[in-house]
């Protein structure tokens, strides 16, 4: 693996041309890839050799930006999916089938609450919901002998809960399975959950590293580090033949690649949820941005949250940046150059005076969306967490009453200026 430093890795890593190349990384905006012999392709069908044959599976333009996410990340091999929604799926059901059991935090995203509380519970896969600060020992209770994983994200979106990573891996470690991190938040600029014992790292590329709102996207990526052989029963789908490809088994012919080459060789090929190469053109671009951006996300949040704590008209503000904040020691252990430009509060009054100062905002924009260059609001129970319950809202870390802004990169100071003249309507 490089050596070079993240911001380095930002600008280098991935695609390297050779000589008379394309500086920049090219889009192969091609569905297929020729071959002369027949032969020659018959074996890239049984995963004899590598190499392009189809966009669905693998494209090169895709595979130069996974590439350079997993060496942000400090892991072995990533893969590019068309959605955040489409990782985490892929990432989970990479080692689960009907009957399997997963754990998860319940402060989690939207998307991904429904996902494994009701699609996946129509696989046949069950999925435990736990509190994320509870102890070692109830969280313990939640394991099943057919657990296969633990997931859960690095902060949590929208409930801006921080997670004790090395408590989560040691809870995964000691029960035989990997620990799945949702890392969309605090980006690998941030946080590299896999220095913490995280043995899978998925993101929303939709978020920060696109950065500027342009393409949904989504990645998975493996530190190498779990071994499946070590539960070899619990991972068969790693460790036995695969028949749909002439009985290989991932674990002997791939080693440390072993994951991620059996995501994109069945569950790709199967499933297709690509990315196309010109989104990863895009996402490529802003990630050569995400090491200045991701800083400046936090200093301007830093800023905003002080602004929102001290005003009268606030009832809480939630950002873990925050002295005196609930997670603001694990966030400085965690991440102690910055959480995220993500902040929830509360207005004093109700629902309807979160509407009426959403309403009176003119810079700041409503929008279904957050971790972009440009700050936005949202309200996540009339929103994104809509079909959510009262008491699920609430177990999952997002009170009715939270507002959830997403700070950009703009200059604070007009940010800010923004929050007091609509502040003056409520
Ligand atoms: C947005 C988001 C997702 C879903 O990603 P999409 O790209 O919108 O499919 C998953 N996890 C987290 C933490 C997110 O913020």
């Amino acid at each position: 693996m490089s050596q070079y430093r993240i911001e380095t890795k930002c600008i280098q890593e991935g695609y390297k041309p050779s000589k008379g190349e394309p500086r920049v990384l090219p889009i192969y905006q091609s569905t297929t890839f020729k071959y002369d012999t027949s032969e020659q392709m018959g074996r890239l069908f049984d995963l004899e050799d590598s190499g392009y044959f189809y966009t669905r599976l693998q494209n090169p333009t895709n595979d130069a930006v996974a590439s350079k996410i997993a060496s942000l990340e400090g892991g072995v091999a990533a893969m590019l999916t068309s959605s955040g929604q489409a990782a985490n799926f892929y990432a989970v059901f990479n080692i689960c089938e009907a009957g399997s059991h997963i754990v998860c935090s319940s402060a989690l995203y939207g998307g991904t609450f429904n996902l494994f509380g009701t699609t996946m519970k129509k696989l046949g896969i069950e999925c435990t919901f736990v509190d994320p600060d509870a102890s070692l020992e109830e969280l313990q209770k939640a394991i099943q002998p057919n657990t296969t994983c633990v997931f859960a994200e690095t902060i949590a979106n929208p409930a801006l809960t921080v997670l004790d990573i090395e408590k989560f891996a040691e809870l995964a470690h000691s029960n035989g399975v990997p620990l799945i991190v949702d890392n969309t938040f605090a980006t690998p600029i941030n946080c590299r959950p896999f220095e913490w014992g995280a043995d899978i790292v998925t993101h929303s590329t939709t978020k920060y590293m696109d950065g500027h709102a342009a393409c949904v996207g989504g990645c998975i990526v493996d530190s190498g580090n779990f071994d499946w052989e070590a539960n070899h029963d619990k991972f068969k789908g790693l460790t036995e033949p695969d028949e749909s490809y002439h009985g290989i088994v991932y674990t002997q012919k791939f080693g440390k690649l072993a994951y991620i080459t059996k995501a994109t060789s069945q569950l790709m090929r199967d499933l297709g949820s690509i990315q196309s190469p010109q989104n990863a053109f895009l996402l490529n671009l802003g990630l050569e941005t995400l090491h200045l951006r991701v800083p400046r996300h936090c200093e301007n949040a830093l800023k905003v949250a002080k602004y929102l704590e001290s005003n009268p008209k606030v009832a809480w503000v939630n950002y873990a940046g925050l002295e005196g904040n609930k997670y603001y020691e694990l966030a400085q252990k965690y991440m102690p150059n910055g959480t995220c430009g993500v902040i929830s509060f509360g207005l004093k009054g109700d629902r309807a005076t979160a509407e009426n100062f959403m309403d009176h905002l003119k810079l700041v924009a409503i929008v279904t969306h957050v971790a972009d260059a440009r700050t936005s609001v949202l309200h996540p129970a009339s929103h994104t967490h809509r079909q959510m319950t009262e008491e699920q809202l609430v177990e999952a870390g997002v009170q009715p009453d939270l507002i959830r802004l997403s700070v950009g990169i703009e200059n604070a100071d007009d940010i800010i200026a923004d929050l007091e003249q609509a502040m003056a309507n409520v």
